[in-house]
C-alpha cells in the first residue's frame, strides 16, 4: 500500500476518495491481470486482507469465475474499454454469496495502462426486490383464488335465481286454476243469485271478483316475467318497423279508449334482437306512456336514433305525468310503483323490459321530471347491412 508521503497533492486526494468510497474498488494490471490495488471497503466487504489481495487474479477471489466468462470480459473490456455487470454473484472468503454489480473500465496512467473494477454490494436491493416479487406472485395466487370463487359463487346464484324463477313460474302457474274457479263463482252469484241476494251481498260477490281479476293480472305478469327471464333467446335482425307496428296493434284497445295520438317517426332500423320479446318490452312501454297521463289525451312519439358504437336507440316518449329523478332507477325493479293510488297495474311491466333488455344484450333507461312527460328508451345493437348481391352481367335489371 503507497504511504502518503510518497503521493503528489492530487494523487492524495484521489488516494482519500479511494479509500473513503462505499463502493469496493480493485486495480488490475491489464498484462498480468493480477490485482494492485484496492480500497478498504472492498476488503472489509469479501474478508481478504489488503495482502491476500495484491498478486490475485480477478477468479482467485470468486469474481468472473468462469474461465470462458473471464476471457471474454477482457477481450470486451480492451475493446470497448469498458464493461458492466448489472448482477453478478460474487463469494466472500468466508464462503458466503453475495450479490454486486461490477462496472469495470481501463484507462490510460502515465505511460502505462490500468483496468479499475468498481464492486457495489446490491444484496439489500435484491432483497427487496425478491421480496417483491415473491409479493406480486402471492398477489396473484389471491387474485386467481379470488376469481375462482367469485365464477362458482356466480354459477350458485345463477342456479339458484334460475330455480327460483322456476319455482315462481310454477306457482303463478298452479295459483290461477283456483282463481279462475273463484272468479267464475263469484261472477255467477253476482248474475244468477242476483235476485236471492240483498245489496250488500251482490257488492261482496262484485269484490270478489274485481280482486281476483287484479290478482290474474297479476299472475299473468309473474308468468310472463318467469318466461322472458327463462325462454331461449336467439338474436337475428329484426326490422323495428314491423315490431312497432306489431306492439301498435297490441296496444289499439287503449289508444282508442284513450283518444291517444301516436307519431310513428320513420326510418326505422333493423337491429339484433328476439322479436317477440322486442315486441313484450315495446307493449309495456307503450302501455305505460298510454296509462301514466293526467287529464288530457296521451300524446306518444316513436323515433329511433343511431349512437356510436354501432348501436341504435328507440325512444318512446309520452307527455305524461313523469317521473321524479330519484326513482327513475328503482321502477325497474319488481313491484315498485310511484302512482299506487290512481292507476292500476302490478309494478312488473318495466322489470319485464329490463329484462327482456338483459336477454337482448341490450340497454334501457329514462329521462323524465314531474309535470314533463317522460321519454323511456332501449338500445341494441344495429344489425350488419345485408349483403347486396351485384347483378350478374348480361342480365337486364329494371
Ligand atoms: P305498473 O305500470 O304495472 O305500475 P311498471 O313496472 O310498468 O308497473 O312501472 C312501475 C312504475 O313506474 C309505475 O307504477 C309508475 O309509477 C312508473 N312509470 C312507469 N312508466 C311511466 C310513465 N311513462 N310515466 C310515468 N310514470 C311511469
Amino acid at each position: 500500500m503507497p504511504t502518503t508521503t510518497d503521493l503528489s497533492f492530487s494523487e492524495l486526494r484521489y488516494r482519500r476518495l479511494f479509500e473513503a468510497a462505499h463502493d469496493g474498488i480493485l486495480i488490475v494490471d491489464p498484462e498480468t491481470r493480477k490485482i494492485i490495488d484496492v480500497n478498504p471497503f472492498l476488503e472489509k466487504f469479501l474478508g481478504y486482507t489488503y495482502e491476500e489481495f495484491i498478486g490475485k487474479e480477478l477468479f482467485e477471489i470468486g469474481l468472473l469465475a468462469d474461465e470462458a466468462a473471464n476471457q471474454a470480459a477482457f477481450q470486451e473490456l480492451r475493446k470497448d474499454g469498458y464493461i458492466r455487470y448489472e448482477d453478478l454473484p460474487l463469494r466472500t472468503k468466508d464462503g458466503r454469496s453475495v450479490d454486486v454489480e461490477f462496472v469495470s473500465n481501463i484507462y490510460q496512467e502515465g505511460d502505462q495502462q490500468v483496468i479499475q473494477c468498481n464492486i457495489r454490494d446490491i444484496s439489500a436491493r435484491k432483497k427487496i426486490e425478491n421480496e417483491l416479487h415473491e409479493t406480486k406472485e402471492k398477489l396473484a395466487g389471491h387474485a386467481a383464488e379470488l376469481e375462482s370463487v367469485v365464477v362458482f359463487r356466480t354459477a350458485e346464484l345463477r342456479l339458484s335465481n334460475m330455480q327460483l324463477e322456476t319455482f315462481v313460474y310454477s306457482i303463478a302457474h298452479d295459483l290461477r286454476a283456483p282463481l279462475r274457479t273463484m272468479q267464475g263463482f263469484a261472477q255467477l252469484l253476482a248474475q244468477e243469485h242476483a235476485t236471492s241476494l240483498n245489496q250488500q251481498g251482490r257488492e261482496y260477490a262484485n269484490f270478489i271478483n274485481a280482486a281476483a281479476q287484479t290478482m290474474d293480472h297479476l299472475l299473468a305478469d309473474l308468468l310472463a316475467f318467469s318466461h322472458i327471464s327463462q325462454q331461449k333467446i336467439e338474436l337475428v335482425p329484426v326490422a323495428v318497423a314491423d315490431v312497432i307496428e306489431d306492439a301498435l296493434s297490441a296496444c289499439q284497445i287503449d289508444i282508442q279508449r284513450s283518444q291517444a295520438r301516436i307519431k310513428n317517426i320513420l326510418p326505422w332500423p333493423t337491429v339484433m334482437a328476439h322479436a317477440t320479446t322486442l315486441r313484450q318490452v315495446l307493449v309495456n312501454l307503450l302501455g305505460n306512456a298510454l296509462k301514466f297521463v293526467a287529464t288530457e289525451a296521451p300524446q306518444i312519439r316513436l323515433w329511433s336514433e343511431e349512437r356510436p358504437g354501432g348501436t341504435v336507440r328507440i325512444w318512446v316518449e309520452d307527455n305524461g305525468i313523469g317521473i321524479p329523478a330519484e326513482f327513475q332507477e328503482k321502477i325497474f325493479q319488481v313491484f315498485q310503483r310511484l302512482h299506487t293510488t290512481s292507476y292500476a297495474g302490478t309494478g312488473i311491466g318495466l322489470a319485464i323490459v329490463q329484462k327482456g333488455m338483459e336477454r337482448m344484450s341490450g340497454l334501457v333507461g329514462v329521462v323524465s321530471a314531474p309535470g314533463e312527460g317522460s321519454k323511456f328508451w332501449i338500445e341494441l345493437v344495429k344489425a350488419p347491412a345485408p349483403l347486396i348481391e351485384p347483378p350478374s352481367k348480361g342480365v337486364k335489371t329494371s
